[in-house]
This record gives structure tokens, sequence and C-alpha cells, in this order.
């Protein structure tokens, strides 16, 4: 334990994820030895983050207005939308230009272990967007691992009754790893050969 302020960097650190104990005191003893300006900067992009940066009310992706960038693009196909877990999957997704739909972030993955469930994502508001029928196709782009595989399954569930067509990714992404880490010509190859689980 150290005193005061080092601690609190510490503590506040170590609740970020993927930051052990020790790392977060790596962290904390390198911004203090680091020069003024370069904290300064950090600390600015962090409070310019949370002031600016918000989700958008229609897909849940990062946006700094209402709606994101990708909402208010009258170019993109609104018949189709591409599930996702998080705003990174989007990123990666755009990088492989597969894609000219609309996208709806849940902010997660069904996890038991972690007591994520379905109520804790935004499957309510993908129901939602579906209600109307203007909607033709969902793809399920989840994590090739075990959390997006249930969370997959489960959204088939509650979409097969709805009339639209649902697929989901081809194989071929590196099973246990994350969406982002796909490089874009596999994902672009699992996307142009989507299965089709219903409809
Ligand atoms: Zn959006």
């Amino acid at each position: 334990m150290y005193e005061g302020a080092v601690q609190d960097l510490i503590d506040e650190l170590g609740r970020l994820p993927g930051v052990g104990p020790k790392s977060a005191q790596r962290i904390a003893f390198h911004l203090l030895a680091a020069d003024a300006a370069d904290v300064r900067r950090l600390a600015d992009a962090l409070t310019e983050v949370k002031l600016r940066v918000r989700f958008c009310e229609i897909c849940g992706n990062v946006a700094e207005s209402e709606q994101c960038r990708i909402c208010r693009d009258p170019r993109r196909s609104a018949e189709v939308i591409c599930v996702v877990e998080e705003p990174k999957d989007v990123v990666a997704i755009e990088r492989t230009r597969e894609f000219r739909g609309k996208y709806h972030v849940l902010g997660g993955a069904i996890n038991p272990i972690d007591n994520v469930g379905p109520d804790d994502l935004r499957i309510r508001e993908l129901l939602t967007r579906l209600a109307d029928g203007a909607v033709q196709e969902v793809i399920l782009a989840m994590d090739p691992n075990v959390e997006g595989e249930a969370t997959a399954t489960y959204l088939t569930r509650m979409l097969s009754p709805m009339g639209l067509r649902v697929s989901r990714l081809a194989s071929g992404l590196p099973v246990g790893g994350d969406l982002e880490y796909a490089d874009e010509v596999t994902l672009g190859r699992a996307f142009e050969g989507r299965r089709v689980v219903s409809g």
C-alpha cells in the first residue's frame, strides 16, 4: 500500500479490464515518472471521451451525436442488420468493406459465469427495431467462442418466429478468439459465406 494519491491511482487502474494489481502499479509509476504534458494529454483524452462520446440511440455503437455515423448514412441498407457484441466488432467488420447494412451492438454476450443474461444485453432494443418488418435479414456476427455461440443460439430462437432471414458467419474464424482479431480477408470470407439458420 502506498500513500494517498498514488494508491488511489493504482486502485483506479486496477479496476480496468485486463489490468491486474501488478500492471496497475507499473502503469502508476510510469505515469509518476512521465512528463506532465504527456499525463495531461492522457487525462484530457479520458475527460473528452466521457464528455463527447456516447452510444447511438438506435444501434448502440459509439457515437458523437444521438445517432452514429452508420445509422445516419442514407446509403446504408436498412434491410440488413448485423448483430455484434461490441463496438469494436463494428470496426472490424467495416474494415472488410463487405457489409453495407446497419448494425446492432448488444453490449456483450450471454455469459452465466459473469452473470450476464439476455436481459443485460440490448436484445429488447433489437426486437423493437425489427417490429416494423422493414428488416429482411439479420446477420449474427458473434465472437467465435462459447459465449458468442450461446448468444447466437439464443437470438436464433428469438428471431425464428419473426419470419425474417437469420444468418450466421461462416466457419473459418479462429475458434476461441475475438472477432476483432480475425484478419480482414478471413472475416470478409466468413461474411460472404454466411449460412442461413432460419427463414
Ligand atoms: Zn447507430
